[in-house]
């Protein structure tokens, strides 16, 4: 990582609401290094995607925006909006949490992507199919030339938000903002898609802006965290740090409802409290309310008035 790529300074976005407006992000202060993987974590609500957008100059025309977002230095906020364009076309691309909304419904995915290698690259047509070809195998996509005749509806979920990854990487981007890329798909896709944008980020360099709600999504991919509350910025570490010793109480507070993060393996698992003799209760190990017959025991599995379960504390 060599320098800084994105320097956002007191960034601020309103938004009308009722008489006056509403901040939504006030005052955020952030630097984003060149091919590195920061992620802004934050609940629902709290900013990030008008951070996300006031970045990739797409925020409505009726939104508020201060501050300055130094890109190598070049005010993006101070940009004409073809200047803007241009940038959005070569140099920043952002993925989106919905797959299916981002992509055009009546439209082949393979022309879709052939088209942003015609209009960023200026390509023929035809190097521009093998290209999408190329780029769908490399995103993981099975049998890319049959898949470039498909729909979008056609498509999974995770397939279709790797042929939106695709669509970013044509111009070769220098940052990509990633959106809830993840939020939408189930966990085994989500892991898919986490590693193929690590991938992204360790062979081509990429600057990557996750945004995400998840922090155990997080811990996979990034190197920074920012952790935002209410558009303000409350912590801001390396992502081992934060798993480690969080200093925010509010960060404590998410880490709280986490497993536990192992360092080692640098993965979640719940932490072990209990070391037991085996063939009682499958949760044992880690239950913070044990009593003598979980070790040994299995307990029935209980029928409650509003569902089951299978505990000694209720059998
Ligand atoms: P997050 O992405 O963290 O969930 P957002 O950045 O989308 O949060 O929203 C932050 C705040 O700004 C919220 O209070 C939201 O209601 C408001 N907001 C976001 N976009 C708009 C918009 N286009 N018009 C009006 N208010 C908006
Ligand atoms: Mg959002």
């Amino acid at each position: 990582m060599v320098g800084d790529l994105l320097n956002i300074r007191k960034l601020s976005v309103s938004f009308p609401s009722g008489e006056g407006y509403k901040d939504a992000v006030k005052g955020l202060d952030l630097t984003l290094e060149k091919g590195e993987v920061f992620a802004l974590v934050g609940e629902s609500g709290s900013g990030k995607s008008a951070t996300g957008y006031a970045i990739m100059g797409l925020l409505p025309p009726y939104a508020k925006v201060d501050g300055a977002l130094l890109f190598s230095g070049r005010d993006l906020l101070a940009l004409s909006k073809r200047e803007w364009h241009q940038v959005r076309g070569r140099d920043i691309s952002m993925i989106f949490q919905e797959p299916m909304t981002a992509l055009n419904p009546t439209m082949k995915i393979g022309l879709q992507v052939a088209e942003m290698y015609v209009l960023r690259r200026g390509m023929g047509k035809e190097s521009a199919f093998k290209e999408t070809a190329r780029i769908l195998g490399d995103m993981g996509i099975p049998n890319p030339e049959l898949r470039m005749k498909n729909y979008p509806h056609q498509m999974s979920g995770g397939m279709r938000q790797r042929v939106l990854i695709a669509i970013a990487l044509a111009s070769d981007p220098q940052l990509i903002i990633a959106d809830e890329p993840t939020t939408a798909l189930d966990v085994t896709v989500q892991a898919q898609i986490i590693s193929l944008l690590k991938r992204l980020q360790r062979e081509r360099g990429t600057t990557i802006f996750f945004i995400t709600h998840d922090l155990s999504v997080v811990a996979e991919i990034a190197h920074r965290v920012g952790v935002i509350k209410d558009g303000i910025l409350l912590e801001e570490s390396k992502v081992e740090d934060l798993y480690e010793h969080p200093s925010h109480p509010y960060t404590k507070a998410l880490l709280r409802v986490l497993p536990h993060w192992d360092r080692d393996t640098k993965t979640f698992s719940l932490p072990t409290l209990n070391a037991g003799v085996g063939g009682g209760c499958p949760f044992f190990a880690y239950c913070e309310e044990v009593i003598e017959e979980c070790e040994v025991k299995m307990p029935p599995l209980k029928v409650l008035p509003s569902g089951k379960v299978r505990c000694w504390w209720y059998a």
